[in-house]
């Protein structure tokens, strides 16, 4: 099917909310490949992302992929993983590519994962790049947090001095790429969730339980949360284990070495700490609760 065609259909599905052509899988990895100095168009093209008929703003498609693991489980963990949620943090997305090839040739890893590599691609696209989406808006403060209505317009308002940077919209859940990211939560039931920024080079948890003490060179501070946060909203809210990663720098990647320590000290904390796999008896009761 021509591209045009394709394009024309998703918007069409989309109820034609969006002012500008939706891109295809290959024109967003030309653009994300140029961006990104540690990720190039051919690495994108292979993780072979998959295309949602929802876009950002400007027309980029929200793209995501899941990986199983090779293992036979009946009712594996699911994590969530998302890079990029602000768009001037380029090692956000860069690692998280760097983490779907280690996924590719996992072979004892045991969740589903469904990875979102850059959740503001009109952020990270911009000229110059943008925390904020295309809407000037911080997608990470438009989260539909119990305290939105009453605390959000107020905290931008007194705490960050209307600060641009940390606008949380009209309205919670006023953007189309927080929208697709809550469809994501409730479609996929994520066990737990984890979220890559920069540049505080810290570890940050909201949730239930202990929280971790250090992923490698990340260790444990806990920043708090706000009116809007994907913290707030998941780890408070739904009671769901929220870990963020700030990255130390938002333009230099880690090392090969200190983004494979990383990841391997939070899967091994994912292991140890997610619920186990539900005994048997229960499987079917979760089962038909997945397809509501
Ligand atoms: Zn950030």
């Amino acid at each position: 099917m021509p591209a045009r065609l394709l394009a024309g259909l998703f918007l069409a599905a989309a109820g034609g909310a969006h002012a500008m052509p939706l891109a295809s899988v290959s024109a967003a990895c030309q653009a994300l490949g140029e961006r990104l100095g540690s990720v190039d168009v051919q690495t994108c093209l292979q993780s072979d992302l998959q295309i949602t008929q929802a876009a950002s703003v400007n027309g980029q498609p929200l793209l995501y992929r899941d990986y199983l693991p090779r293992s036979r489980r009946v009712a594996p963990r699911r994590v969530l993983l998302l890079g990029g949620i602000h768009g001037d943090e380029f090692s956000a997305v860069s690692v998280v590519f760097q983490w779907m090839k280690r996924l590719q040739g996992e072979r004892f890893q045991p969740f589903h994962w469904r990875v979102i590599p850059c959740a503001n691609p009109d952020g990270l696209l911009g000229d110059p790049a943008t925390r904020m989406n295309a809407h000037g808006v911080d997608l990470n403060r438009n989260f539909p947090t119990p305290d939105w209505k009453a605390d959000a317009m107020q905290y931008w308002e007194q705490r960050t001095h209307r600060d641009p940077r940390r606008y949380p919209g009209p309205a919670a859940l006023s953007e189309p790429e927080t929208r697709w990211l809550l469809q994501q939560i409730n479609d996929f039931h994520p066990d737990a969730i984890v979220s890559v920024h920069a540049p505080y080079g810290v570890l940050d948890y909201d949730g239930p339980d202990e929280p971790p003490t250090r992923f490698g060179y990340l260790h444990l501070h806990q920043l708090g949360t706000y009116p809007g946060s994907l913290g707030n909203y998941a780890g408070v809210n739904l009671g769901l284990p929220v870990i963020t990663l700030e990255l130390p720098h938002a333009g230099i990647m880690p090392t090969p070495a200190q983004s494979q320590r990383v990841w391997g000290d939070m899967l091994s904390w994912l292991q140890a700490n997610l619920p186990k796999e539900p005994p048997i008896y229960l499987r079917l009761t979760e089962k038909s609760w997945e397809s509501d």
